[in-house]
């Protein structure tokens, strides 16, 4: 049985890393025939489109391989849930009949761009490589008592920093040349709304009309409120989906994003609604990424957005499987028990005929069990959580007390 992917067909997706893949959820960077990353300071994105890699991927799927590269995919749809690969099938396949070559068009149809790591949070399940106001903290608690300095430390960002750099010509004249070209766009950051570069592209979409043509998606940390010139990207694409970035509400929210105010992103969430009420081409979606920290949480959030917003609000649980002392699977099994039952008990109160609307809510119990813990991964978990509350002064009992009061008799 053939395991063709679409979204690995069509698109292509830029870490901030500088590192290409096929799709977000992938977990091989392109690598070159003696198996060398290719990277955007290195390398054109044409190079990297056409490599072998890519073509070894896209044909290992179409012979029925479950390949490596798409073990995220393979573990979503084991427990019946509807894997990138799955959803996504639906918006690549009006293109088969013109598209027949297995390695798909000349250019992406798919874009999905992350063009460095300018950020204003550092969000616990983050990390210096996809944010920059990562890196002080990161140097200031795991490396000042070394011998690496500073500068030392920052010498690993190079790579970010010479593939997204205005310099890098080819980068950016072929994201020219594709992006016109392209029907779908996501982008993400860093903070997108804090990396301009993308956005001009995006605009000479506008200004040409091509966009009238294109899906665009965007997530945000929900900080920042859009310029005028990004906003009139957004309201001018043919459909474009917000993903709003939430991963908690009120006081949890602010220790899983820090240093966010929730009042701020309350006030900005309004603006994003009263947007999308102007404009009919915009749908929003509540992006709350799951983890150790916040998957007990996950009910009061349910519960708040569907009630301030409406029960039929669309809201995504997204499963965190990096960095794997974070992962979900490594919660020890009887408190797997018990977030299973908190989560199905709500589910069986809430919908009251509405069952599918807690359909992905009610996936995130599957999610639990896809591996066995790693004993391991909770003691990191730990020890990472007490380091970075220490440095900023806060502590995850007060943040999620019943949860931190069951997750300690494991320390
Ligand atoms: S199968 Fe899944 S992980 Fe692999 S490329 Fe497709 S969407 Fe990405």
């Amino acid at each position: 049985m053939k395991l063709t992917c679409l979204t690995a067909k069509y698109g292509m997706a830029t870490e901030v890393s500088g590192h290409a893949k096929t799709c977000c959820l992938a977990n091989q960077q392109f690598v070159d025939s003696s198996g060398n990353p290719m990277t955007f300071d290195a390398h054109g994105p044409e190079e990297i489109w056409k490599s072998d890699h890519r073509r070894k991927i896209l044909s290992d799927l179409e012979n029925g391989i479950q390949h490596p590269n798409c073990t995220v995919c393979w573990q979503e749809e084991a427990v019946g849930r509807p894997s990138k690969r799955l959803r996504e099938t639906e918006y690549w396949e009006k293109y088969e009949t013109q598209i027949t070559d297995i390695t798909g068009p000349e250019t992406p149809f798919y874009l999905d761009l992350k063009l460095g790591n300018t950020c204003n949070l550092r969000c616990r399940t983050c990390n210096s490589v996809n944010s920059s106001s990562w890196m002080t903290e990161e140097y200031e608690v795991e490396h000042a008592n070394t011998n690496l300095t500073k500068k030392q430390f920052l010498s690993r960002f190079d790579i970010i920093k010479n593939s997204y750099s205005e310099e890098n010509e080819e980068l950016w004249e072929t994201l020219e040349e594709w992006i016109p070209k392209s029907k779908k766009i996501d982008f993400y950051g860093g903070e997108p709304f804090l990396i301009e570069k993308p956005w001009k592209l995006l605009h000479k979409c506008v200004e040409t009309g091509v966009s009238k043509e294109q899906s665009l998606h965007c997530n945000t940390n929900t900080t920042i409120i859009p310029s005028k010139e990004q906003e009139q990207v957004i309201v001018n694409f043919k459909e474009v989906d917000l993903s709003l970035s939430i991963d908690g509400i009120g006081s949890a929210f602010e220790y899983m994003r820090y240093p966010a105010k929730w009042n701020e992103v309350l006030s900005n969430i309004d603006y994003f609604f009263d947007l999308k009420r102007k404009h009919d081409n915009i749908n929003i979606t509540f992006c709350y990424t799951i983890s150790i920290m916040n998957i007990h949480h996950i009910v009061e959030f349910d519960e708040f957005v569907r009630s301030r917003y409406g029960e039929d609000v669309s809201i995504w649980y997204n499963m965190l499987f990096w960095p794997i002392k974070q992962k979900i699977t490594n919660i020890p099994e009887p408190l797997k028990v018990l977030l299973a039952n908190k989560i199905t008990e709500y589910i069986s109160k809430q919908s009251k005929g509405n069952t599918y609307l807690y359909d992905n809510l009610r996936s995130v119990v599957g999610l639990l069990y896809i591996e066995k813990p790693d004993e391991t991964k909770i003691q990191e978990f730990f020890k990472y959580t007490d380091k970075y509350d220490a440095h900023r002064n806060q502590k995850f009992a007060n943040y999620f007390p019943d949860w931190f009061a069951e997750l300690e008799r494991y320390r």
